[in-house]
This record gives structure tokens, sequence and C-alpha cells, in this order.
């Protein structure tokens, strides 16, 4: 991808969502996410687990928590918060929302995008924020799959992430587990 995007999570439960949040954050770093900004609970954890991997694997994701999401996206979509007040995009994905396929493609991808996944309970001025929703399919499913099918039809690739600072390499194989340290 080779215009800025983000992914916020919002409504992160330090006591149930660790997992889900890491995954969320997984995801968003293979697919050559820039930016992953967890809301809800502080948990430092997740945000370790990221930099771990990051140093151990590559890749220049950086991880931080924002108390105030919606002012956040406020910002983000007004453009406060890019250099040369460059509006940005923001696509909520919702099983509310329209579908993947017929609506993404038709989205500009020269500006800063974020993509928000939703926890628990979604904040209802997310509709008025955000100037996209978009469905994975009109069914409840999960916002880690929603997330790498949305990154994925947007044209990213698992393998986007940059390597290049990585100190472990996976090789294909079909004969067990090919890992070089770099
Ligand atoms: N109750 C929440 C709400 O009001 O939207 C939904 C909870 S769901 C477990 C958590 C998140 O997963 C959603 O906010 C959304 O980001 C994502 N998600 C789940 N199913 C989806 C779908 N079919 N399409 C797009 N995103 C989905």
């Amino acid at each position: 991808m080779n215009h800025h995007t983000t992914v916020l999570r919002l409504g992160h439960r330090h006591d149930r969502d660790a997992r889900i949040t890491t995954h969320i954050g997984l995801v968003a770093r293979a697919w050559g996410v820039d930016q992953l900004i967890i809301s809800g609970d502080h948990d430092t954890a997740v945000l370790k687990t990221i930099e771990s991997v990051n140093s151990r694997f590559g890749g220049t994701i950086s991880a931080k928590w924002e108390h105030s999401p919606m002012g956040w996206l406020r910002k983000f979509v007004n453009g406060e918060l890019q250099k040369q007040k460059e509006k940005g995009i923001a696509i909520h994905l919702t099983m509310y929302g329209l579908p993947v396929d017929e609506k993404l493609a038709t989205i500009s991808k020269k500006q800063p995008t974020v993509f928000v996944v939703g926890g628990p309970k979604v904040p209802s001025d997310i509709w008025e924020i955000c100037q996209y929703h978009i469905s994975i399919g009109s069914q409840p499913h999960s916002e880690v799959a929603a997330l790498a099918i949305a990154l994925d039809r947007w044209g990213a690739r698992p393998d986007d992430v940059d390597t290049s600072n990585a100190l472990m390499k996976i090789h294909p194989s079909e004969n067990g587990k090919q890992v070089s340290e770099i």
C-alpha cells in the first residue's frame, strides 16, 4: 500500500480481548498497515506483543493507545492530524454496512485511510463520522476476519510488511519449518 493506512480498534477490554486485539494488530502488520491504534482499556501487553513481532520478523507498524478514539477519528477525517491538513478517509467495518465487493473499490486510495473495527458496543456517532460503512457479508462474525478480508480486497497482501529490518525469515516449505536467522 503506498498511502498511509491506520487500523483503529474500538472498545478493547483488557480481560476478554487480549488475544483478539493482538490478532487485529498482527493482521494489520502483515498486510502492511502503518499504524495500529487501540482504544478502550489501556493494555500495554498488546502493544508490546506487536513491537516484539516487529523486532523479530521485521516491520515498522507503530502501535499506540488512544483515550479518545472518536475525537481522534473526527480530527483524522477533518485533516487535523495529517501533514498539510490532508483529509482522511474513515472506513467502518460493520455487518450493517454496504457489501465490500460493491463499495470498497469505489473508495479513493489517494488519501490517508483508517479502517475502524468495533468492539462489544460501537458508539452511534461512528455513523456520522466515518464516510464509509462496509460489511463483509451481512452476518455477525469476527473483527479479525473482517479486517483481513477488507485489507485484502483493498489491494493489500499478507506479505506487504517491510521485512528489511527482520532478525528471522521464514522460507515457505512443504517439509516442515524452515526459518533462518539474519
Ligand atoms: N455489537 C457490535 C456492533 O454494534 O456493531 C458488533 C460486535 S462484532 C463482534 C465486533 C466487530 O467485528 C464489529 O464492530 C465489526 O467491526 C466487526 N464485524 C463483525 N462482523 C462483521 C461483518 N459481517 N462485516 C464487517 N465487520 C464485521
